[in-house]
């Protein structure tokens, strides 16, 4: 029997409780895994995800609610049966005994043996062809003890090969590899799932490998599932800030587009600033992207305006969810535009001018400056390089510029602007203009 003669694979979980004591630590859980699924459990330490697998892999019986494999609930199954359907691979925790690798992958032929039968020779196929798969045939006469945890690793996907079932439940099968084997190993899985239908569940840390390769994501918070769906669904920074605590930016991956979770700080930072509304900033063409990235990361509420759509400006905005005036891309800013950006200028508490290209299209932009310090309000112009080098108009930026300076427009570096805005960590420290 291959993965390919059971067909059908379906497991339904719906109103799934389960406590290890008092403690309940799965609540209200409910899922669909099909055949042919690649779907990763993913959450923080202690939200639930090993306990759903085992709990799916009938290791351990529910509180409350139903796990229905194949149409039947999944303790009507007996233990032979469900392991012609599905394997476990467990973490490796290095107990055990000494067995040869050989002989453990063996065991993964336990469902299709008679007590004490010996092997045949479609389980001599299965255990070649499992120790090949996971680069562990050149292992097979070394004892487990003496192998690396990473090596021991591939021996344990092996045995859950060898028991060729449709459905592989995995534990965090990265955890002790180094890059090269995660991504061989996802890879394995990979092919398998689509050459076979091999389905997969699998427990996964690294949220970049999860939505590299899972179509399908579980996020776990304590005990109940937060979200479920594509990687792109799932892993956004609204759902990763709940249940991470933590800030991070998500990039498509440069191949294929996926979500990548980039790590800022260890959690939102609303901000005791030196302003009491955003700072607001005029750029374009990727002159604001440093700034906005280094405020951002400073925990500073941020607008911007105007940015033609698609610029890199924009999207570096878009990125962070900022509350932003957008123009056509390559069109002048139009009036309607320019009035929505001192919009939020008068709503913002300071404004910085990036050292953007002017030329007559967005010549509005550097208005929009002199239009604040009207307001009030400081004004930061960052001139390096200076603005005889980007004035594109014939000088009228020039002149703005030096109206701008006139009216008490700070003119500073980029570094100099950041040591100006500085947070105020606890220690009440804050600087600002004054
Ligand atoms: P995760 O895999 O997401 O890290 P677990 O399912 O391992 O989470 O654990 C969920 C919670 O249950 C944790 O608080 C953990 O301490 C607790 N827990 C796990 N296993 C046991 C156990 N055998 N006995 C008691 N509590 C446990």
């Amino acid at each position: 029997m291959t993965a390919g003669d059971l067909m059908g694979l379906k497991m339904i979980v719906n109103g799934l409780s389960f406590s290890y004591g008092s403690a309940l630590v799965l609540e209200g859980v409910a899922l669909t895994i099909a055949e042919g699924d690649f779907v990763g459990i993913i959450g923080p330490n202690g939200s639930g995800k090993s306990t759903l697998l085992k709990i799916l892999a009938a290791l351990l019986k529910p509180a409350q609610g139903s796990v229905i494999l194949d149409g039947r609930e999944l303790r009507r199954w007996s233990r032979l049966d469900l392991a012609r359907r599905i394997a476990l691979v467990a973490q490796e925790r290095g107990a055990g005994f000494n067995f040869l690798v050989e002989e453990v992958v063996a065991m993964g032929r336990y469902p299709y043996q008679g007590r004490f039968s010996a092997m045949g020779e479609a389980d001599r196929r299965a255990v070649e062809r499992a120790m090949h798969l996971t680069g562990c045939y050149q292992l097979r006469e070394r004892e487990l003890f003496s192998l690396s945890g990473g090596e021991r690793q591939r021996v344990i996907l092996a045995r859950a090969l060898a028991q060729e079932t449709p459905c592989l439940l995995l534990d965090e099968p990265t955890s002790f590899l180094d890059i090269g084997y995660q991504v061989e190993l996802l890879e394995l899985l990979q092919s398998l799932n689509n050459r076979e239908k091999l389905t997969v569940v699998m427990v996964m840390h690294d949220l970049n490998l999860a939505s590299r390769y899972c179509r399908k994501l579980f996020l776990l918070h304590q005990g109940k599932i937060h979200a479920c769906g594509d990687p792109a669904g799932v892993l956004n920074r609204e759902n990763i800030l709940a249940v991470y605590r933590t800030e991070v930016l998500i990039e498509p991956h440069p191949l294929g587009g996926s979500p990548q979770v980039i790590p800022i700080s260890a959690k939102n930072l609303p901000g005791k600033t030196a302003y009491s509304g955003p700072v607001h900033l005029i750029g374009g063409g990727g002159s604001a992207t440093p700034v906005m990235n280094e405020l951002f990361i400073k925990g500073f509420p941020l607008s911007a305006g105007v940015l033609s759509a698609g610029d890199s400006d924009w999207a570096a905005a878009r990125r962070l969810g900022l509350s932003m005036v957008e123009e056509a891309p390559f069109s002048p800013i139009r009036e309607d535009r320019h009035r929505d950006n001192l919009g939020l200028i008068e709503r913002s508490s300071a404004v910085v001018l990036a050292p953007l290209f002017v030329g007559p299209g967005n010549l509005l932009n550097v208005e929009a400056a002199g239009h604040a310090l009207k307001q009030g309000l400081p004004v930061f112009v960052i001139d390096e390089p200076s603005i005889a080098a980007r004035d594109f108009t014939g000088g009228r930026a020039s002149l703005l510029y030096a109206e701008l300076k006139e009216k008490g427009a700070v003119f500073v570096s980029r570094l100099d602007l950041l040591q100006l805005m500085k947070r105020d960590n606890g220690d009440g420290a804050i600087l600002s203009h004054s």
